[in-house]
């Protein structure tokens, strides 16, 4: 029991060293992103073989158009607010898949999926940036890693004493995390404070990049509608309600276009 507990506060202590630079807030995280991101993109190039992925199309170059922009946009607002180089470890790429499933994600160190089933609700490409925005947030906020952190303490708390964190056991827990070889690959529900801090932060870069921020909440009235009262499997959680997503949008979005000003952005598409 000794042995767990200071197994517990050996792995508080390090995580308290992450601090997330968007929200200046220390995170329960003590998974360096060379353990994570390996795992990461080895199962996306799985899931990239094994499912239908648009190339060559107008909708698919929009998606990493967008995708580009707003990856841009995070790597000048982290150099801007003193965080060069946070990004290094990170390759980002975004594919279009033909699925008519309406949804999108992104799995840690910025992989990015896209299903054709979500365009007719993005209808524009401002509406693919606030997606974008929402996931490419959820891969810089270190969502992954954390949600990872919190389920290698419940495993700590449920085999006392005996458990050392070792590389096999990173793949484990990455693939309890993220449900690999199921449907819900990526798409486990994140708690209601990643997703409100993934749209907060997702809707700044785009902002920056160049999109409406006004757009951020209409698109999710759009979604609501389309939606029947059910949320789509990466905000599968009920939890925030599509009402409070729109309430708090509309609140950030004039917050939003003035970070945006800071970087010579005025006008918006
Ligand atoms: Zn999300």
């Amino acid at each position: 029991m000794k042995k767990l507990v200071l197994i517990i506060f050996v792995l508080i202590g390090v995580s308290a060293c992450k601090v997330n630079p968007f929200t200046g807030q220390k995170t329960l995280n003590f998974y360096p992103n060379s353990q994570v991101f390996p795992s990461a993109f080895a199962q996306y190039d799985q899931f990239l073989t094994e499912n239908k992925v648009v190339t060559g199309t107008a909708d698919a170059q929009m998606i990493t158009r967008v995708g580009q922009r707003i990856s841009s946009a995070a790597e000048r607002w982290l150099t801007a607010n003193g965080h060069p180089g946070y990004l290094k470890d990170y390759a980002w790429e975004y594919n279009l898949v033909n699925d008519e499933t309406v949804n999108a994600w992104c799995m840690p160190g910025g992989k990015i999926v896209f299903y054709t089933g979500i365009l007719p609700i993005t209808q524009t490409e401002t509406g693919v940036a606030v997606v974008m925005g929402h996931e490419v947030a959820h891969a810089l906020a270190d969502h992954g890693a954390q949600r990872m952190s919190a389920g290698t303490l419940q495993q700590l708390g449920a085999v006392a004493g005996n458990v050392a964190i070792k590389n096999q056991q990173t793949l484990g827990i990455f693939n309890q995390a993220y449900g690999v070889g199921t449907q819900y690959l990526g798409m486990l529900p994140f708690s209601r404070s990643h997703e409100t801090e993934a749209d907060r932060i997702g809707l700044q870069i785009m902002a920056i990049a160049g999109y409406d921020p006004y757009e951020a909440a209409e698109l999710w009235k759009r979604m609501k509608a389309n939606s029947g009262g059910e949320a789509p499997p990466e905000f599968m959680s009920t939890h925030p309600s599509n009402d409070t997503r729109i309430n708090n949008l509309t609140a950030w979005a004039p917050d939003a276009a003035a970070e945006a000003a800071k970087f010579g952005v005025t006008n918006f598409k």
